[in-house]
Parts: C-alpha cells; structure tokens; sequence
C-alpha cells in the first residue's frame, strides 16, 4: 500500500510547474530582450508595451489592448470603464480566484454569485435569471482552467437586460469559442501576465482588450492617473501600467505561446487517454466548438485529499484552485452566505486536483503520474 522508499527515492519528480524548464529553454533570447530596453532607458509607456498591446489584442480577436499592472488591475479598470460605481452590483461565479471577487469589491460594488456547472466549472449561464437585480451593472465571465465559459447565453442575457459582460480570461490566452476567441466576445476582457499564467512575466503585469475604441481610450486614462493630456486630469484615476522590461519578456515568450498551446493540448490528451477508464476519476470535460487551452488539466475525484497526499509521497506535484469558494471566503462573511448555497462550486471545491501541467513535460512523466492515480484509486 505504501510507497517502497528505495524505489521511490531513485523516482525525479514531478512538479505541478517548472518554469525553470521554460527559463533555460529561452534564457538568451529572454536576456537579449532586457539588455534592449536597459540600453534604451525607456521603461514607461514606451515601444515595447505598444506593441505588445497589439500583438496581444490580435492573439485576442480584438481591436484594441491596453497594458495595465495586474490582471487585478485589468478586472478593476475594466469594470470602472464599463460604468460599475458603489453599490452596483455584479454577476459573478463563486469558483474562480478571489480576484473576481474582489476587483468588485475594490470599487465599492457588491459581488452577486451565480453557480457554476459541474461539468465544465465555468458559470451555468441558466443560473443568472435568479440572482439579477435592478442595482445589476455587469457580469465577468470566469474562463477558469483555459476552458471558455459557455458565452452565447451570458451575452445574449447581458444584452436583454442592458448589463455590461466582462471575460475574466486571466487563465485562457488563446482559447476558442465556436469560432471565436475569448477575450474578442465581451465588452471588455482581462488577462493576468502574473508569472504561472500560460503567457507569464517575470514579475506582475495584465492587460485589458476590448473592441471599443472608447473604451480603451478611457482605460488609457484611467491607468495614468486620468489624464487626458500630459499633466491634465480629467477624473481621478491610478498608477497602473505594464513596464517596458515585462513587456519586452512577455513578447518574447508570446512567439512561443502557439507552440506551447499545442504541447499542453498533445499533455492533455494523453492523460486523458490513460485516466479515462480509471473508475471514480474525472477527466476535465471538452465540448463540441471549444478549444481548451489547459492552463491547468484539473481532473474530479472523491477523496481528493487522499490523493493529493498520495501523490506526494510519489513526489508528484498537485494543486487545489479552488478549496474555498468566494461566497464562503471570510472576505464575504457579511454578504450572509452559507454553505449549500452554491452547490456545485461547493462540491467542486472539495473534489477537483490539478495535475502536473506544463509544455515541457514528458510523456513518461504522465504516465507516471496517471500511473499513480490508477494505484490510488484501484489498490
Ligand atoms: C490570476 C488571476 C487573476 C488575477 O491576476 P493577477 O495578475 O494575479 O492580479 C484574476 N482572475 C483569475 C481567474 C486569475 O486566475
């Protein structure tokens, strides 16, 4: 039942993530690309945002993209550009990081929640009737793990109630839509560049895309203290921009990003192949018209802590995203939620792991891997 220590210290092992792996793979490039913006003593606002403020907005489908500190920041901009203000409130999922939620919350609005589905995790767009208000300014739309949320209904719902629909797309950077990438489909989308994203900067950075040349001249703005124009402000606004050094990294590893997609798609499918008859265990859903992009390849299994420790005496990296759904956080203590009130992102919570998943994992590092979570579940 337990592992032999002999045989399993000869084991290497296998991390949930290794960016090292990544680092030593495009290090000189990575470190050309730093030398070039030290040498230009441009580090605000200069040539290399811009441009990865295009090149992203059209990886994105959309027309328009603006760098911002964080994908926090882009959630909080975001919603400001879309009109959100104290005591509005906004539609989101309970199961997703506590950024969505708390991007509300930093303007003074209240987060509503909405239950997720429990086959995809992303918010069950049937849900939103029950929970909207007349104060109802938004919903984000969570595209959690790199699987786009089931977008039609969210915007045909948005759209008949006059409410502004923001893609959180901080975790899937390249995913497809029927046809469609996220990040083209809202009134606004945000990403995360923070270091364990697929697309990730040595440091915090995010950015907001949107096709409204209005709105992204407002965010322009907004992340520069509102100005309008060199030293006239317009309406208070922030310090929050995306430097020169992050954005000259990150447009190095974005000419990776299409390779890197495919070597996490080619990691998922194999363990999917190997999981898909284990009894008990869950292979993430992939629907008809969706690319997923597996920013995590997250899998459902009862006695998921059992697992996770298991795992790791094989040392076997995992992670849990999420144990504590938002309307359970302290943080939303006085929103008067309890537990049974979101059921599925609860029963989600306790059960889904993530496994090793990176593009440069090895094929018998997954078997490996699968290997133990047949073990586990059939010994
Ligand atoms: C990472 C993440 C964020 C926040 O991004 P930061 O860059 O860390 O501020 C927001 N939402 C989701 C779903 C995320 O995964």
């Amino acid at each position: 039942m337990s592992a032999h220590p002999q045989t399993t210290s000869l084991l290497e092992p296998v991390p949930q993530l290794d960016l090292a792996a990544q680092y030593a793979a495009i290090g000189a490039e990575i470190r050309s690309a730093v030398e070039r913006v030290l040498a230009s003593q441009q580090f605000i606002l200069g040539r290399e945002g811009a441009a990865l403020e295009e090149e992203i907005a059209q990886l994105s489908g959309a027309a328009h993209g603006v760098g911002v500190a964080s994908g926090t920041d882009a959630l909080i901009l975001a919603l400001r550009a879309c009109g959100v203000q104290a005591d509005d409130e906004v539609l989101i999922p309970p199961f997703t990081f506590v950024a969505t939620g708390s991007a509300v919350s930093a303007l003074g609005a209240k987060p509503v929640f909405a239950d997720i589905r429990p086959d995809t995790y992303n918010l069950d767009p049937s849900g939103l009737a029950r929970r909207v208000s007349p104060r109802t300014r938004a919903i984000i739309a969570v595209h959690l793990y790199g699987l786009a949320c089931d977008m039609d209904p969210v915007l045909d719902f948005g759209r008949a109630r006059n409410l502004r629909v923001i893609e959180d797309n901080a975790q899937a950077i390249g995913a497809v839509y029927k046809g469609r990438r996220t990040g083209s489909m809202g009134d606004a989308a945000c990403l995360s560049f923070y270091p364990t994203k697929n697309l990730g900067a040595y440091g915090d950075a995010g950015m907001v895309v949107t096709n409204s040349g209005e709105m992204a001249a407002r965010l322009k703005s907004l992340r520069n203290h509102g100005q309008s124009s060199k030293y006239v402000s317009s309406e208070p606004g922030w310090n929050s921009r995306l430097d020169e050094i992050q954005a000259a990294i990150l447009r190095v590893k974005l000419r990776n990003l299409p390779e890197w997609q495919r070597a996490r798609q080619t990691h998922a499918a194999a363990y999917t192949k190997l999981l898909l008859g284990i009894p008990g265990v869950a292979p993430p859903l992939v629907g008809e018209g969706f690319e997923h992009v597996f920013h995590q390849y997250t899998i459902r299994v009862e006695r998921r802590d059992a697992l996770q420790e298991f795992l790791s005496e094989r040392k076997i990296g995992s992670a849990v995203y999420y144990p504590v759904p938002l309307h359970l956080q302290p943080l939303y203590a006085s929103l008067g939620y309890q537990a049974g009130d979101f059921p599925h992102a609860e029963h989600a919570a306790q059960e889904v792991l993530s496994l090793p998943m990176y593009p440069e994992l090895r094929p018998e590092q997954i078997a490996r891997v699968a290997e133990a979570v047949s073990e586990f579940v059939t010994r």
